[in-house]
């Protein structure tokens, strides 16, 4: 499958990892939009959240086990924000389901 993150979860592209275990990946992303922009992703292929079935969301689950330990890792003390983008009007551009764990600075109040 011709998907960018299953190739970083595989090794095929080099990432900045911040975190890993058998079942989740953590990088840095390409474009930060916060002192600390870590992406979170599942390694078996998902889309995007819309796509959470009985049968694959323990992948959820794992992955909201790492996020606080890719927060304690890149020093988030004081809070963070996670987000994940869910198809056009989410304006996903990377259909492979990720969490976007922003901080590092007060973010913005409004989130749209
Ligand atoms: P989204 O718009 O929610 O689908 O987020 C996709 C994110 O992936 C964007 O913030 C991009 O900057 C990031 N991104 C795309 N390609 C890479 C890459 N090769 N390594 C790290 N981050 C990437
Ligand atoms: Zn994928």
């Amino acid at each position: 499958m011709d998907c960018i993150f299953c190739k970083i979860a595989a090794g095929e592209i080099p990432s900045a990892k911040v975190y890993e275990d058998g079942d989740v990946l953590a990088f840095r992303d390409i474009n930060p939009q916060a002192p600390v922009h870590v992406l979170v992703i599942p390694k078996r292929h998902i889309a995007s959240c819309d796509e959470i079935t009985e049968d694959n969301s323990d992948a959820v689950a794992k992955i909201f086990r790492a996020i606080p330990k890719v927060a304690a890792a890149e020093g988030l003390t004081n809070g963070y924000r996670v987000i994940t983008n869910v198809g056009e009007d989410g304006c996903q551009s990377v259909h492979h389901m990720h969490f976007h764990v922003l901080g590092g600075k007060k973010l913005p109040e409004r989130m749209s």
